[in-house]
């Protein structure tokens, strides 16, 4: 593994250089504790010290709206044009828990049949990881489904150690941009320095629900019936905010907009959310899923337990989104600890 070093004072020229290459976007404060991911072009317009911003990047990769199908009705039959709106981006700053996210969203949309709009975005992005050094606040679950440390899903990866980063290069990609940039190797001193924040970091992130995770797919098993999902539903408010804000959440709707004339249809598709009412509702108008909380144990167990047997990971990276944007005030760590004590496990 490759490591290399910036200067503080230098990460301005940084962010120009790589702007100069393709946009470039980052956490910026919005208000309060509000941070958003988008377009810049110096370092000082970004908070790097930021709480999961109000969105993940997902939207980089699967926006909330577009445009996948232009479909044109002739005299001699049916003219199909696939649309995929793309361009090269640098999402710099992305937290480790927004890493594993992408990595989720990475694994469900190569299994077939494979997502070309997400994949051809995946190919045109290039991520810079950023440690969090400390916790951002009391939602964040990483340290329960361990996605505090980095492990890969970026091309770069800078840890702050005080007057410089240290840059962890995982790509032809990231090494090209470290060496057009002329950036030192980092020496054994700094390799040290950077060990020893991990290993206080271990200290810090501490599994916050105190549950063995391996045993969070046996604890699901046992509380598929429980009444807590009917206690969760009935504060729930169908909003389907914490789906829309969730890094590893991909559902989606279609539809088709067909112009006045009849000549031509666009096909778009935009997040749906499974906490919506009509989400299970089929042909003939059954309601698989009508209670909101048979669609709130539904999400949390996509979460934790339809992924784990089916890839072998949690699609929770422990991000807090979900609970921080919660107008009921429904804490994905409080059902966790009720999952818990419930199941007895
Ligand atoms: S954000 Fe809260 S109220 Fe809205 S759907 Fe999710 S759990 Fe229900
Ligand atoms: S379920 Fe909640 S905490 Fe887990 S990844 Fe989604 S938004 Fe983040």
């Amino acid at each position: 593994m490759k490591y290399h070093i910036l200067d503080k004072k230098n990460l301005d020229s940084f962010i120009k250089s790589l702007a100069r290459r393709m946009k470039v976007v980052g956490p910026v404060k919005k208000s309060g504790k509000n941070y958003v991911f988008k377009e810049v072009k110096t370092a000082d317009e970004m908070s790097l010290k930021y709480i999961p911003t109000i969105l993940p990047p997902k939207k980089y990769l699967m926006p909330e709206r577009e445009k996948i199908l232009d479909l044109k009705f002739e005299s001699d039959g049916i003219k199909e044009e696939a649309f995929i709106e793309n361009e090269k981006i640098a999402i710099f700053g992305v937290h480790t828990c927004d890493l594993s996210g992408i990595q989720c969203l990475n694994i469900v949309f190569n299994d077939k049949p494979v997502d070309k709009n997400f994949l051809m975005r995946k190919e045109n992005v290039f991520i810079v990881g950023l440690e969090c050094n400390s916790y951002c606040d009391e939602y964040a679950s990483c340290g329960l489904v361990n996605s505090y440390m980095p492990n890969g899903g970026f091309d770069l990866f800078f840890t702050d150690l005080g007057d410089k980063f240290i840059i962890n290069v995982n790509t032809q990609d990231g090494e090209e941009l470290v060496e057009s940039l002329k950036l030192p190797p980092a020496t054994p001193k700094e390799m040290s320095e950077l060990d020893k924040l991990r290993d206080e970091k271990r200290k810090i992130f501490k599994n916050e629900i105190n549950v063995d995770p391996h045993k969070i797919p046996q604890m699901f098993d046992k509380v598929y019936e429980s009444k807590l999902w009917e206690e969760v539903g009935n504060k729930c408010l169908s909003c389907g905010n914490c789906t829309n804000v969730c890094p590893t959440c991909y559902c989606f709707d279609v539809d088709e907009k067909i112009s006045l004339d009849m000549s031509s249809s666009e096909r778009i598709r935009s997040w749906d959310s499974c906490q919506f009412e009509t989400f299970a509702k089929v042909a003939g108008g059954e309601n698989f899923r009508k209670e909101r909380g048979l669609r709130q144990r539904h999400r949390v167990y996509r979460k934790f337990k339809f992924p784990q047997d089916k890839y072998n990971r949690f699609f929770c990276t422990g991000c807090g989104r979900c609970s921080r944007t919660c107008m009921a005030g429904i804490n994905l760590k409080d059902i966790l600890v009720k999952v818990a004590e419930e199941s007895k496990i």
